[in-house]
């Protein structure tokens, strides 16, 4: 297992400071406004629970929030892990944006640098970054959780990290209309809401429950990937860092809580490969391939999961070539 570093700072090539007012927007909006929409849901539960309106409206979000940044983003934009026809292309990542993530090529860039760097000193987010005594373990995973929004001073240069995407001028053109995609990310259920119920009522609630707590909701569950299926679950294959599987986190992020796999074979479409590990997110690519809309996946090698099998307690580090 490679030293944890203790400073999660540490200038690599690819990175660049940023200011303090950039730090604090990421907070608010990627931690503050989260947190305050999910205690805000909680007092309403309390209270009279979510009718079935909203429920079906903040579902249809969350799915199609989390395909989007597992399916879009995560596996097609940063690993490469299938091609695809135009239109589902820029579906796929306009859906990536509706999980209010920031736009394709940011969370790609600090994603690649992840993959290179994962669990070593230049990750931006590992939760072993302060060591690994009790409260260091504490303090790594609320860092990889959240806190490394605020407290990173060193971002991933998207010329660096994703030369490619830079050059893909339907990206560009999504990077740019990313606040237009924030807004629908809202608008979208607010008017579901209200074209269905026939009210200013439902369309409120409907903005609150399908916009502001599913994107709470969408947030805390895609940062468990870092932060929980870094630390705890099962380590089946091996790897150089410490990524695993958790299943909870999978079947919350349809697939992508199956990290152990994925570090081992970053461009491979499906993460859950082991017998019983549903993988949603595979099974929709599959889906698509059939369709004829997406074509060269790169589905598991049975040779190289042979050849990274590992025991559990067979933690050892491996020189292998887990690049993105
Ligand atoms: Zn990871
Ligand atoms: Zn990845």
């Amino acid at each position: 297992m490679s030293a944890p570093t203790r400073r999660p700072d540490r200038p690599t090539a690819g990175t660049f400071g940023v200011s303090t007012g950039r730090r604090t927007a990421y907070l608010v909006v990627l931690v503050v406004v989260p947190q305050v929409a999910l205690v805000a849901a909680v007092a309403a539960l309390w209270g009279r629970g979510i009718g079935p309106r909203d429920l079906v409206i903040a579902a249809v979000m969350y799915a199609v929030s989390i395909f989007g940044i597992s399916v879009g983003y995560h596996r097609l934009l940063t690993h490469r892990a299938f091609r695809c026809r135009r239109p589902l292309r820029i579906a796929l990542t306009v859906a990536g944006g509706l999980a209010l993530q920031g736009p394709a090529s940011l969370w790609a860039a600090e994603h690649r640098r992840h993959h290179k760097y994962a669990d070593r000193p230049g990750d931006p987010h590992s939760p072993w970054a302060y060591g690994e005594s009790g409260p260091a373990l504490l303090r790594g995973l609320l860092h990889a959780h959240v806190g490394w929004f605020y407290t990173a001073r060193r971002r991933s240069d998207r010329r660096h990290w994703v030369p490619d995407l830079l050059a893909d001028p339907d990206i560009r053109r999504l990077d740019a209309l990313y606040p237009v995609t924030v807004a629908a990310s809202f608008l979208l259920p607010a008017a579901a809401g209200g074209l269905w119920s026939g009210s200013w009522a439902g369309l409120w609630s409907a903005l609150f429950w399908g916009g502001l707590v599913r994107y709470a909701v969408v947030h805390h569950v895609t940062w468990s990937v870092n932060s929980v299926a870094h630390t705890f679950g099962d380590r089946a294959f091996d790897t150089r860092d410490r990524s695993s599987d958790v299943w909870w986190v999978a079947l919350l992020t349809f697939g992508e809580g199956w990290h152990n796999w994925h570090h081992a074979d970053p461009t491979c479409a499906r993460h859950g490969v082991r017998r019983g590990q549903l993988d949603p997110s595979a099974r929709l690519i599959r889906m698509f391939e059939r369709a004829g809309w997406a074509h060269d996946v790169r589905w598991p090698d049975p040779r190289r999961m042979a050849a990274r099998r590992t025991r559990a307690a067979d933690d050892g580090p491996e020189p292998g070539e887990a690049e993105p």
